[in-house]
């Protein structure tokens, strides 16, 4: 029986009852960036600490891969493909997070709307655990 491990180490707090994406924060100039940087990319200060950003955020943009990515770094079963949503969510008052969305409708997506973080299965590796990675949802009205 496997686990539920992350896709990638330090991208968000697990295991956890309420995980949170890792960012860092400038504490010189403020500019907040995810993933997490050891360096600020605003005011090329070092003086970055990590953050948990928030949870909900708007639909900046979006698109939906249609065909599966290149492999690496896709690493589902290319067999097994079901296109998906992609986009840009804008933390409130954060940072613009490039994500995976778990609708790939137009009917339903729409520049603007609330999301919500969330956490989705990706594939299962080689060991049995299954890998896990965020993704925003549509928030729930
Ligand atoms: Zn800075």
């Amino acid at each position: 029986m496997g686990d539920q491990v992350p896709i990638e180490e330090g991208l968000f707090t697990w295991p956890s009852d309420s995980p949170k994406l890792v960012g860092s924060e400038c504490q010189d100039c403020g500019a907040i960036v995810f993933p997490a940087q050891s360096g600020c990319p605003r005011c090329t200060s070092d003086n970055t600490e990590t953050k948990e950003l928030g949870t909900r955020g708007k639909l900046w943009t979006w698109t939906i891969q249609g065909f599966p990515p290149k492999s690496p770094p896709y690493q589902g079963d290319v067999d097994a493909f079901e296109p998906f949503g992609v986009g840009y969510v804008e933390i409130h008052n954060e940072v613009k997070v490039e994500t995976r969305l778990t609708v790939a409708d137009k009917e339903v997506l729409e520049i603007g709307m609330e999301m919500e973080l969330t956490f989705i299965p990706l594939f299962t590796d080689d060991e049995g655990n299954e890998v896990i990675t965020f993704a925003f949802a549509p928030l729930a009205s």
